[in-house]
């Protein structure tokens, strides 16, 4: 099968200053939770990126200068020649197929933590530090300025002389450069404060010094924001942007456009849909005659040709997509449509860097693994048997399994105990606003449609009798958990309703299951991601008076990691959902829930008929004690484990990993006591005595 001439012009080279990138692919830079302190990982990661057909590859945030250090937000760095020999190793492998390497400069002013380096940040004036730490930056005076444009060109020079072909200047999200630019931020008396002219001094001053040390071998590239804010309306405020814009226009090689509110820029697929930052991109294309790059969470092939065809865009940039399908322009090459991952907007891989370790992904499990596992998205060794696998649950796990086990070859039977296939995908797929999710099912069933040696048993609920008789050589059991009545109260599970009240404590399950409370509800959350949010929604557009209570002091306090919080609760505050932090529950007696406060203890009563608990969750492990039961009596003819939720619940990435990892690993010599190779600096074997 070859590529559909309509794609043709996605495949097109597009000139970038002195290098040419191969076709109109362009992961721009992304945080990958890796930065500097894992370089093998890192570079085998972007290294499958350019193998999938990503004409430019890029690094995440560069700092250029220990005053701006981000962790425990990994960040990459190019602050010494050691700097330069890890970055090598990412440069080789994205050249080894023919792409382009870009690095992205950084300097985070008040945006930056420096808890690692301790040093002092830097500002336009002395700000309180914006994520929340109690530190100010240091007010820049002339001689800070010029440190920092010294700073910056020796970055560049390094970035050059490790071999990369786009060097960035980084003037927006809220960073050093985009705080100059701000008028509201940069009150500043002299020259670089003050008139629009001033403000944007200091970023034409960096575009000139980065393409006079590197521009006669890089492209220089600018990431700039085409907006100010959003209005009320929802509408986007340009304000100066586009007379700021204007005054740089033909000064850098390539243009990064995204926008002021990161929230939607990469915003969640429950609140923010594909090709979002369309229409403040109208004006960009018409102001400069040098190649543009923006996102939009793009997909769907025809949406790209449409942006590039209407003059939105010359680059389709990417940051998820290419996460959860590194190979995405090779199969649209390859006129394989069916075979893309598509990210369902999750930003789980997001979460991976605000707590400070390596990109996982919801729909990819081999994102992060490429170099400790050696794993790859689309290559998977062969069998080494003619074993039949047996996988019991068709959920995320058991899918995710049997896909890779049929690529390896292996005959597989996957029974499920639904006509339907997908467990809690397609369950939680139907709650408001989560619809994308079920990508994580489609993909893995169309390409278990293309398998002859994988089959599939619907409406098959299995008993370990079934199991036994079916004779496998290996069997998953991959059934799943299922949300509980009862709240763990950091010690054991309690129960807080009985006799006719506890018919009125609902669950997840029930409220996906169509079973709905009738009258006033609490929905009490004590898991803190999205589920308690999405159900109290479900059940106020059943038309219920919904309470939202949680023991944490903010709404879906997990989410914060996502970046979906804020937009969780301002969607609960619009659809009149009453909001109770800081709130245990100790009881529901049929008409009132006993809340208490979680720092005083002092108790309250709401006047409720229904709670639903949004707590934990219980393995559906049945199947799985009873085979051990029986393994224990006598050997059992074939080997078992269980996966996915039914091992230990967790989040659907953390099913599809399981899944993915049990296929990976099955009748593969692996040393469980060291199962990954350990990225990470060697001291060698030398040992103090
Ligand atoms: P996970 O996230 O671990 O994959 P899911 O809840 O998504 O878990 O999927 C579990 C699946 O297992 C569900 O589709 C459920 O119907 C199925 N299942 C549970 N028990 C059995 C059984 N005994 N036989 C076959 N399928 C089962
Ligand atoms: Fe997309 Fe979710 Fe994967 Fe991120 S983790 S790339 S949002 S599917």
């Amino acid at each position: 099968m070859g590529r559909d001439p309509r794609y043709d012009i996605l495949f097109e080279p597009v000139q970038i200053g002195p290098v040419t990138a191969p076709n109109r692919f362009f992961q721009v830079p992304h945080c990958t939770g890796m930065g500097w302190q894992y370089p093998r990982t890192l570079a085998a990661m972007r290294k499958v990126k350019a193998q999938g057909g990503w004409g430019v590859v890029c690094t995440e945030y560069n700092s250029i200068h220990p005053s701006s250090d981000d962790l425990p937000h990994p960040y990459a760095s190019l602050w010494d020649d050691s700097d330069i020999r890890a970055h090598t190793l990412m440069t080789d492998a994205v050249h080894e197929y023919g792409s382009l390497a870009g690095a992205e400069l950084w300097y985070g002013g008040a945006n930056a933590n420096n808890l690692f380096s301790r040093l002092p940040g830097m500002d336009v004036d002395s700000f309180p530090n914006a994520k929340g730490h109690p530190y100010q930056t240091r007010a820049m005076d002339k001689q800070d300025i010029r440190d920092l444009r010294r700073w910056h060109r020796k970055a560049a020079l390094r970035a050059r002389e490790a071999g990369f072909d786009v060097v960035y200047v980084y003037a927006t999200h809220g960073y050093l450069i985009s705080n100059f630019l701000n008028p509201r931020v940069n009150t500043r008396g002299d020259e670089y404060g003050g008139s629009l002219e001033n403000r944007v001094r200091l970023t034409r001053e960096l575009i000139e010094d980065t393409k006079d040390a590197v521009g006669d071998r890089c492209a220089v590239a600018v990431r700039f924001s085409a907006d100010e804010e959003i209005g009320e309306d929802g509408q986007p405020i340009f304000g100066e942007r586009r007379e700021m814009f204007e005054r740089l226009a033909d000064l850098p090689d390539l243009w990064d456009i995204n926008i002021a509110d990161y929230s939607l820029e990469m915003g969640v697929s429950r609140f923010v849909k594909e090709g979002a930052l369309e229409p403040y991109m109208q004006w960009v294309k018409s102001v400069t005659d040098k190649p543009v790059v923006t996102v939009g969470r793009f997909t769907s092939p025809d949406t790209m040709v449409s942006q590039i065809r209407r003059g939105i865009t010359d680059f389709i940039g990417a940051a998820r997509p290419s996460i959860a399908d590194p190979y995405l322009p090779k199969k649209i090459e390859q006129g394989r449509l069916s075979a893309i991952r598509e990210c369902i907007g999750c930003n789980v891989c997001y979460a991976s860097d605000t707590i400070g370790v390596p990109l996982r992904c919801t729909q990819n499990p081999t994102m992060g693994e490429e170099w400790r596992k050696d794993w790859h998205p689309e290559i998977i060794k062969k069998r080494t048997s003619d074993a039949r696998v047996l996988i019991v649950g068709a959920g995320a796990a058991g899918l995710e399994a049997a896909r890779a086990l049929g690529i390896r070859g292996y005959d597989v039977m996957l029974a499920e105990a639904s006509r339907e296939i997908g467990g809690r995908i397609v369950r939680e797929a139907a709650l408001p606003g989560m619809s994308e999710y079920i990508r994580v099912k489609d993909y893995r069933e169309q390409q278990l449609l293309e398998m002859p040696n994988v089959d599939v048993f619907r409406e098959s609920r299995l008993t370990v009798d079934d199991v036994i008789s079916v004779e496998a050589d290996h069997v998953a059991i991959a059934t799943g958990a299922s949300w509980r009545k009862e709240y763990y109260d950091d010690e054991c599970y309690q129960p807080i309703a009985s006799g006719e009240a506890l018919t009125r404590v609902f669950t997840p399950d029930d409220i996906m299951d169509g079973n709905l409370p009738n009258g006033p509800t609490l929905v009490f959350d004590g898991d803190g991601y999205y589920m308690a949010s999405v159900i109290a929604e479900r059940i106020r557009a059943a038309g219920q008076a919904v309470t939202l209570a949680t023991p944490s002091d903010s709404v879906s306090d997990w989410a914060g990691k996502t970046s979906e919080r804020w937009r969780i609760r301002t969607q609960l505050h619009r659809l009149g959902i009453n909001i109770l932090p800081s709130s245990g529950l100790t009881k529901f007696s049929g008409d009132a829930a006993t809340l208490y406060c979680v720092y005083s203890g002092r108790e309250t009563k709401l006047p409720v008929q229904n709670v639903v608990m949004v707590t934990a969750r219980k393995p559906n492990d049945d199947l799985y004690q009873t085979l051990s039961l029986r393994a224990a009596d006598g050997a059992l003819p074939f080997g078992f484990t269980r996966i996915g939720d039914c091992e230990a619940p967790g989040i659907i990435a953390a099913a599809i990993y399981s899944g993915h990892r049990y296929a990976q690993e099955l009748e593969c010599d692996l040393d469980l006591d060291v199962p990954l190779v350990h990225d990470r600096i060697d001291v060698g074997s030398e040992l103090r005595n």
